[in-house]
């Protein structure tokens, strides 16, 4: 089946509009018509080559919403009409230790739903920058948000998520104090969530006009990370900071403001590597680097229902398909509050 999609043929070229196919719904498929799909950092650093190994073309996204229109005949969970969500992973190998943790997101054999090997053509998954995905029941989601909140779920299915893992693994919640460095589309969700585990939420930016804005949020207390006082006054005192910024820079000025014992967990992933730290700035508090990637498929059915329980969604900018080139320079300049949405009807026209 032909369909309408938005993509690239090489690093160096805009983003334009392309025709795909998608399978057939074999019988533990789900086909569903995407009503919208929001635009991830990562989107650009893969379309881009900024990361390793993209292939063409690509058709980023996956941050998918929309409708089941039929589904295999072994399909027990989902059926048509269903509103449904795809986030970053397809595929996994399903008989590893990692699959059987549910953390499919660390299967080596993770196929994601865009830039991964597929018996499909073009012989790499595409992901939601397109009007209908083929996806097996396993790696589909259930929205249970309002469907008028749709648009706004989108963006759960990437940033929510990978903003929800850590919180909870690290043990976000009441009496922990948690920094999320980086207002952007991650961010966002990791304050809005942070607050709804019950942190004291605070928040960090390099943008003076998002300091108050980040407190509508739900951050307790905002910091302009390039101003040295008001960073030192939060010396030795976070249990967690989330970092989500998409460029390298100084992780010693961040790693200083934990306490004893705590961890850092750095989810942005820039196309070139941060400074080294110093690492007396680890051994004299016993702190972490860490690192998380999105989540598994069954913690991310756990953070859209935490989500919709919380009445949490993202905000979100809606754009036309031919707008995504422009967004992409707005998201690159930190000017979106805070996550793109691709309006799929657009694609039709
Ligand atoms: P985004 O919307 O562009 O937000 C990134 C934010 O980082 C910006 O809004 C800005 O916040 C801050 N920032 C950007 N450049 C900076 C710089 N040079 N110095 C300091 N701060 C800077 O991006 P996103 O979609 O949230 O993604 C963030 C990163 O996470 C990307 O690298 C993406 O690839 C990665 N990612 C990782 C995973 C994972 O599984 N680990 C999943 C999704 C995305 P302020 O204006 O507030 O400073
Ligand atoms: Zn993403
Ligand atoms: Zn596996």
């Amino acid at each position: 089946m032909l369909v309408k999609a938005y993509g690239a043929h090489a690093a160096d070229k805009p983003l334009e509009p392309i025709g795909i196919t998608r399978r057939a719904p074999g019988p533990h498929d789900v086909q569903i018509e995407i009503a919208y799909c929001g635009i991830c950092h990562s989107d650009l650093h893969q379309v881009r080559a900024e990361w390793e190994g993209t292939l063409w073309p690509c058709v980023p996204g996956h941050e998918i919403v929309g409708r089941v229109s039929a589904v295999g005949a072994h399909v027990g969970a989902f059926r048509e009409g269903d509103l449904v969500g795809v986030g970053c992973i397809v595929d996994s190998c399903r008989h590893c230790a990692d699959c059987g943790d549910g953390l499919e997101n660390y299967c080596d054999g993770m196929i994601g739903t865009y830039n991964f090997p597929t018996p499909d053509a073009p012989g790499h998954t595409l992901g939601g920058y397109s009007q209908r995905i083929v996806v097996d029941e396993r790696y589909v989601l259930r929205v249970t948000h309002p469907e008028a909140q749709l648009a706004a779920v989108a963006p759960l299915l990437c940033a929510g998520i990978t903003t929800y893992s850590p919180l909870r693994h690290w043990g976000a919640g009441p009496g922990k104090k948690v920094g999320v460095v980086g207002i952007g589309g991650l961010g966002h969700m990791g304050i809005k969530i942070a607050h709804a585990m019950g942190a004291h939420v605070v928040a960090f930016t390099t943008s003076e006009s998002k300091r108050e804005a980040a407190k509508t949020l739900g951050a307790d207390e905002a910091v302009v990370s390039r101003n040295p006082e008001e960073m030192a006054a939060h010396a030795k005192s976070f249990d967690l900071i989330l970092n989500t910024v998409a460029a390298p820079h100084d992780l010693d000025a961040l790693l200083v403001l934990l306490k004893r014992d705590g961890t850092m967990v750095l989810v942005g992933a820039p196309a070139s590597p941060h400074p080294s730290p110093n690492v007396f700035n680890l051994i004299t508090k016993r702190r972490s680097i860490a690192g998380s990637m999105i989540g598994g498929i069954a913690e991310t059915q756990e953070m859209l229902d935490f989500c919709a329980a919380h009445g949490i969604t993202s905000d979100i900018e809606m754009i036309r398909a031919d707008e995504i080139n422009e967004a992409y320079e707005r998201m690159l300049k930190g000017d979106v509050k805070y996550r793109f949405v691709i309006d799929s009807a657009s694609l039709a026209g």
